[in-house]
């Protein structure tokens, strides 16, 4: 009787409950309509390709030697026999994992210089690593925020922000991209209702490759006492005559911004997140923040090659020089060829949109005929009619192979077989 009871409280299971089918799991319907629809016309998956070497400016994919521009390897890093070297000492002497959380079993010294080297990076009073860019926005934003706090942020910020506002429980709104005034309107209208109020923007936008205003982002946290957090994910080593990221290329100081954010993945060649600032929040977060607690530390190798990493890229601004250069011209030619660039400010990304999925992914697929390797963003990722071609540009391009690239994109677009580059 109790249990029949307690069944009915809970409400019977609707007649159509899926139960065991794993079929009926949300958006797996989906995700087969994308298929079909390739499928119907003729164009065989662009994602999961398999690389079979170093992915930089250039790729062997499927046997060939294709000129890459799908990989966040910005500064050639990836690949770099110093960083390799690091990592296989640390694996040498540590081995391979770290086997359990730092806080639990303790840490490696590569752990303590890398953080080191980071906080310094920023200027910051402290730094903790994270296993994955990813879960640090996640455990951060969910450790630091409650049901009673506000956090806003840019419509284009990463999911993995999206996700830490979603467990923190915050009220969560979303401002039209790089717009500080609507952002300043929101707060006005908001902020004197909630305890704790979070405002976080990239530092450099991986779906449209433009930047924030970064001074003015700070006066507004400033002005209604929010805390202000920059994900730094395209920014390190991107932006910046030396790399060291939006701070620099916005002439801002960096303890303007109260929670750096960054990943160990992308510029440092390594994996992992980070977060640089004041002393207390890295205390709370290395003992309190889950996604640092119950998980394992940072893997030595990745720590050591992230460590090498950033030590290179400040020895050798050359390389910052160079992928901006690239991008520039990038951006030039794909102008000058009649291309929709959005608001690219050639620093490191460059979309070409195209409008429909269908176009960009056609447009893919010609391109990879010829050799050339870049990912289409289609719909539902960018809403439809500004499905891309999302190009990342290396320090690794060579002017000849980015102006072969151009030439390509245009002949696919005008209906030409694109000449093959590889
Ligand atoms: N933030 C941004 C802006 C990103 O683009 C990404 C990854 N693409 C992440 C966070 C997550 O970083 P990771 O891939 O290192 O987990």
């Amino acid at each position: 009787r109790l249990s029949r009871r307690r069944g009915e409280e809970a409400g019977a299971p609707p007649p159509e409950t899926p139960g065991r089918d794993l079929a009926t799991l949300p958006g797996l319907r989906e995700i087969e309509m994308v298929r079909e629809a390739g499928a119907a016309l003729g164009l065989e998956n662009p994602y999961f390709r398999p690389h079979e070497g170093v992915a930089g400016g250039r790729s062997v994919i499927e046997g060939r030697d294709c000129l890459n521009f799908a990989s966040y390897n910005y500064l050639g890093l990836n690949g770099d026999p110093r960083i390799a070297a690091a990592a296989k000492a640390a694996i040498d002497r540590h081995g391979v994992s770290a086997s359990a959380s730092r806080l639990a079993s303790g840490e490696r010294p590569v752990h303590g210089a890398l953080e080191a080297a980071l906080a310094a990076h920023y200027g910051a009073d402290a730094c903790l690593c994270f296993v994955s860019g990813h879960a640090t926005n996640v455990t951060v934003i969910g450790q630091i925020l409650g049901p009673r706090d506000l956090i806003l942020h840019d419509q284009l910020i990463h999911n993995s922000v999206a996700e830490g506002a979603r467990l923190s429980g915050a009220r969560r709104i979303a401002f039209p991209h790089n717009d500080w005034q609507a952002a300043g309107r929101e707060l006005a209208a908001q902020r004197a209702r909630h305890g704790r109020a979070l405002l976080v923007v990239e530092g450099h936008y991986s779906m449209d490759g433009d930047a924030p205003d970064l001074a003015r982002f700070a006066a507004l946290a400033r002005q209604h006492d929010a805390l202000l957090m920059v994900d730094e994910a395209h920014a390190l080593g991107v932006l910046g005559a030396t790399g060291r990221g939006s701070f620099e290329h916005c002439g801002v100081p960096p303890d303007a911004v109260d929670i750096w954010m960054g990943t160990l993945s992308k510029t440092l060649s390594a994996c992992g997140g980070y977060i640089a600032a004041r002393q207390p929040l890295v205390d709370l977060l290395r003992h309190a923040a889950p996604g640092f607690v119950y998980s394992v530390g940072l893997a030595p190798p990745l720590a050591a090659a992230a460590l090498e990493s950033l030590r290179v890229l400040q020895a050798e601004p050359w390389r910052v020089a160079r992928l901006q250069a690239n991008a520039a011209l990038f951006l030039r030619l794909a102008r000058e060829a009649g291309f929709d660039t959005g608001g690219s400010a050639g620093l490191g990304i460059v979309p070409v949109i195209l409008g429909s999925s269908v176009a960009a992914a056609r447009l893919a697929a010609a391109l990879f005929a010829a050799g050339i390797n870049v990912q289409p963003i289609l719909f539902p990722v960018v809403p439809e009619g500004s499905a891309r071609l999302r190009f990342f540009l290396s320090a690794e391009h060579t002017e000849p192979e980015l102006r072969a690239t151009v030439a390509a994109l245009a002949a696919a677009r005008d209906g030409a077989a694109p000449a093959r580059v590889a």
